[in-house]
């Protein structure tokens, strides 16, 4: 054999054995337990091999994973998983995300990988379109909202301190004009951690009232812009709450926003999907005057992890935040490098996944998808908010509600209600048959109900509503 020929037959082989072992686990998707079912310990026994001198056979390698795993895998790619807000993997996203690791190029320049830039193009323009963005709007495929925080924020800052005559690039943060965040207590950690990266602390968010909603008010806001004209500030708005899925009102807060010269930037991890559902989209109405905006591939979209998307109203502020020359690099001056508007330098090539997923789907494959999983959701809420011993907290307007569990006992206090609520959502964990995740709103603990994969079902929802049934008859 030569060695090409041997190459070949070791690559054959070892991708044959994983086809077999992704379908083997595809398949018992709709029987395996949704939780995890094997102890963290036990886990981490079959795992903690002693590391060899020499190295093993890549067969053995990929059954052993497969072994060693197994019990310690949540099935969220599945369709009977409510927790968080967690998508699974359309069929040709996850064959694309195969194919984006077979031909293992770096994202980070045109010149590294010309189709991967390229398609990252296409799609960025086909995502505006579905999101209802301006197509001036410049973007970047980072690996979740998180990131495209980072990254639209970075160009916030670049844009709010260089209206001030700092620049923020050269001089960095320390003796700048301060810039003040003004949002309310309703916004995703995420948004903290990202000022935190971006050298702006905690101080420098001013929350402002929520309605019950968890929407901020306009009054508030109106108030804050006013009191302090002089200060550089940013608005956060959210488009989909973590808990109740709220919408600011984008039509009255962004041009008020915009008035006091504030730069808008938009939470949209969740929600600014519906967009492309005629239905649901009159929630994100004037929602294209933001400044930026970020979402995720790997919620609604259901392109396999990692995938957000970061958009900016500025171009320039953008890539002045973002861009990087070095000598050494081969720039493309007619092509777009990636690495000018990511946060990231070498990356793999993200685009791939999310053009598969917009293709699989079109328009309405995803207004459907939208549609869909925001009626599973409120079937679930409702259904399960109606059992003896529940009560439903919020009533799902897209695809994440709130309800919660009462303890049993006469007389019990909110305390035990609370606790009643956590133990009811670990005895639905321990059944292996769903998995909710639990919050605290407004003071209460609470079951959220969340519906974000392409494969959930009516028969799934059953399911769930049959198993917290057979839980609360049970107590
Ligand atoms: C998930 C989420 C984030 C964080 O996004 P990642 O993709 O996990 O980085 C931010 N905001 C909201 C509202 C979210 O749901």
């Amino acid at each position: 054999m030569t060695e090409y020929s041997k190459q070949k037959a070791e690559y054959g082989d070892i991708l044959g054995r994983a086809l077999t072992h992704a379908l083997t686990y595809l398949d018992g998707l709709d029987t395996s337990s949704v939780a995890a079912t094997a102890s963290g310990e036990d886990v981490l026994a079959r795992l903690s091999r002693p590391l060899s001198d020499r190295g093993v056979q890549p067969a053995q390698i990929i059954d052993d994973l497969v072994a060693d795993m197994s019990g310690g895998l949540v099935a969220s790619a599945g369709g009977r998983f409510y927790g968080w807000v967690i998508g699974g993997a359309l069929p040709s996203a996850l064959a694309a995300d195969w194919l984006t690791s077979t031909w293992d190029q770096n994202g980070a320049l045109h010149a590294t990988a010309p189709a991967g830039a390229l398609i990252e193009e296409v799609c960025g323009s086909w995502l505006k379109e579905l999101l209802g963005l301006p197509q001036h709007v410049s973007f970047a495929f980072v690996t979740g909202s998180q990131m495209a925080h980072v990254t639209c924020l970075a160009a916030a800052r670049n844009a709010l301190l260089s209206k001030r005559g700092w620049n923020v690039e050269r001089k960095g943060v320390n003796g700048s004009p301060p810039i003040r965040i003004l949002t309310t207590a309703q916004r995703h950690g995420s948004i903290d951690r990202a000022l935190r990266l971006l050298g702006m602390g905690s101080n420098s968010i001013v929350p402002l009232a929520a309605d019950r909603h968890g929407c901020l008010e306009v009054s508030a806001l109106k108030t804050a812009l006013v009191d302090d004209v002089d200060m550089s500030t940013i608005v956060h708005l959210q488009a989909g709450d973590i808990n109740t899925g709220a919408y600011d009102d984008f039509d009255r807060i962004i041009p008020l926003a915009h008035q006091h010269g504030a730069w808008v930037h938009v939470d949209g991890a969740i929600g600014l999907w519906v967009q492309a559902s005629p239905t649901h989209r009159h929630l994100v109405s004037g929602i294209g005057l933001a400044d930026s905006w970020t979402t995720d591939g790997h919620k609604w979209l259901n392109v396999p992890y990692d995938s957000g998307y970061a958009f900016v109203a500025h171009p320039d502020a953008h890539r002045n935040s973002m861009s990087h020359r070095a000598s050494y690099l081969t720039h493309a001056s007619d092509a777009r490098d990636q690495m000018d508007w990511n946060p990231e330098w070498s990356r793999r090539c993200r685009g791939i996944t999310t053009y598969a997923a917009i293709r699989e789907l079109g328009r309405s494959g995803l207004a459907d998808l939208i549609d869909r999983s925001c009626r599973h959701t409120l079937a679930l809420a409702t259904r399960i908010g109606a059992l003896e011993g529940a009560e439903l907290i919020y009533e799902p307007r897209i695809n994440q509600g709130l309800v919660r569990f009462l303890s049993p006992e006469a007389l019990s206090t909110d305390i035990e209600h609370d606790r009643h609520t956590d133990r009811v959502i670990t005895r639905i964990e321990r059944s292996g048959e769903a998995f909710f995740g639990g919050t605290t709103w407004n003071n209460m603990r609470c079951m959220r109900v969340s519906v974000c994969n392409w494969r959930t079902t009516a028969q799934d929802v059953d399911r769930a509503v049959m198993a917290v049934e057979k839980i609360l008859k049970d107590p």
